[in-house]
């Protein structure tokens, strides 16, 4: 098999040039209002090898919305402030064969599912500790450090646009306001819409591939962070419920630890090599980016990348 230290731009094109077709499979999210304008034809993707260094091709300079990448973010700081034990006595760690946004297993088990889908996830972001927007702030500034990218900020249409029309979220936060596990108010939910509309680039992306790839040590070296438990329980978590209800099936073709979001990107992790990032809008009824699943299998089986 070819080696993937070598994978150039070329290699990359050809993946995206022979993939780009498959947008018209899939269908721009529209249920928040806002993401309905996002250009469908918009392609990128790109790798940020063992080195550290980016290899781009596409739309690599586009910006969209990270959405559901967001919530491992959370998870990282929710663990950092309270330790995996707190944290998990209140969610599960359940893979699911239900949709993102689905209720379960709040009402059954009395706790979200996993942090990876929209019940956890606003859990997670909750237990940040701050008033107002400064579990949000925290998120943010996270990423700019992952990204080494001063400039990233979050969407204020996007996020009024959640804010409106997020209602199965706010319920899910008002169930498990009564369940005991969120003790504050609104603006906790509302930190999770803002992390959700935090804007970047597939570059972006695949730099935070690389820093959970790479045990929480960013793509230019730096080791403030460096955790090896923390790659761990993030990159399990993505690979068990990353990809929702199609994670089982994403394991056994792709075989990598990987997070997909509502705007289009995804982005994955190659354990100790390299992060990826793939981004177009369409979406399979999962609510996963259908040419970014096709650019990923390719490159995974080119380059024979499965963990398994
Ligand atoms: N903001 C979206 C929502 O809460 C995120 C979902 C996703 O990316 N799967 O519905």
């Amino acid at each position: 098999p070819l080696s993937f230290r070598d994978v150039s731009r070329a290699a990359l094109t050809t993946i995206l040039d022979k993939n780009r077709h498959y947008y018209l499979d899939g269908k721009v999210a529209d249920y928040i209002p806002e993401l309905s304008k996002m250009d469908a034809k918009a392609v990128a993707i790109a790798v940020i090898n063992e080195k550290g260094i980016l290899i781009g091709a596409g739309n690599t300079q586009t910006k969209f919305t990270m959405q559901s990448i967001s919530k491992p973010i959370a998870l990282m700081l929710a663990v950092m402030e309270h330790g995996e034990e707190s944290v998990f006595q209140k969610m599960g760690y359940f893979g699911t064969d239900k949709p993102f946004n689905h209720f379960s297993n709040l009402e059954t088990m009395g706790k979200p599912l996993n942090p990876m889908m929209n019940a956890g996830a606003i859990l997670t972001t909750s237990l940040i500790s701050g008033d107002g927007q400064v579990p949000f702030d925290k998120i943010l500034n996270m990423l700019r450090y992952i990204t080494d990218n001063p400039t990233l900020d979050y969407s204020e249409s996007v996020y009024a646009s959640e804010k409106e029309t997020g209602h199965r979220n706010r319920g899910m936060f008002y169930i498990m306001k009564n369940a005991g596990l969120i003790s504050g108010s609104e603006e906790q939910l509302n930190n999770y819409f803002r992390q959700c509309s935090i804007e970047l680039t597939t570059e972006d992306l695949a730099k935070i591939g690389f820093f959970f790839a790479h045990h929480c040590v960013r793509f230019d070296g730096d080791q403030r962070y460096k955790n090896s438990e923390m790659s761990k329980l993030i990159q399990s978590q993505m690979l068990i419920a990353g990809m929702y209800e199609f994670s089982g099936e994403y394991a056994r073709t792709v075989g990598l630890p990987s997070k997909s979001g509502v705007g289009g990107g995804i982005v994955v992790s190659v354990p100790n090599q390299a992060g990826i990032a793939v981004f177009s809008a369409p979406l399979d009824t999962h609510g996963n980016s259908v040419v970014g699943y096709h650019m990923i299998l390719d490159l995974v089986k080119q380059y024979n990348l499965s963990i398994f």
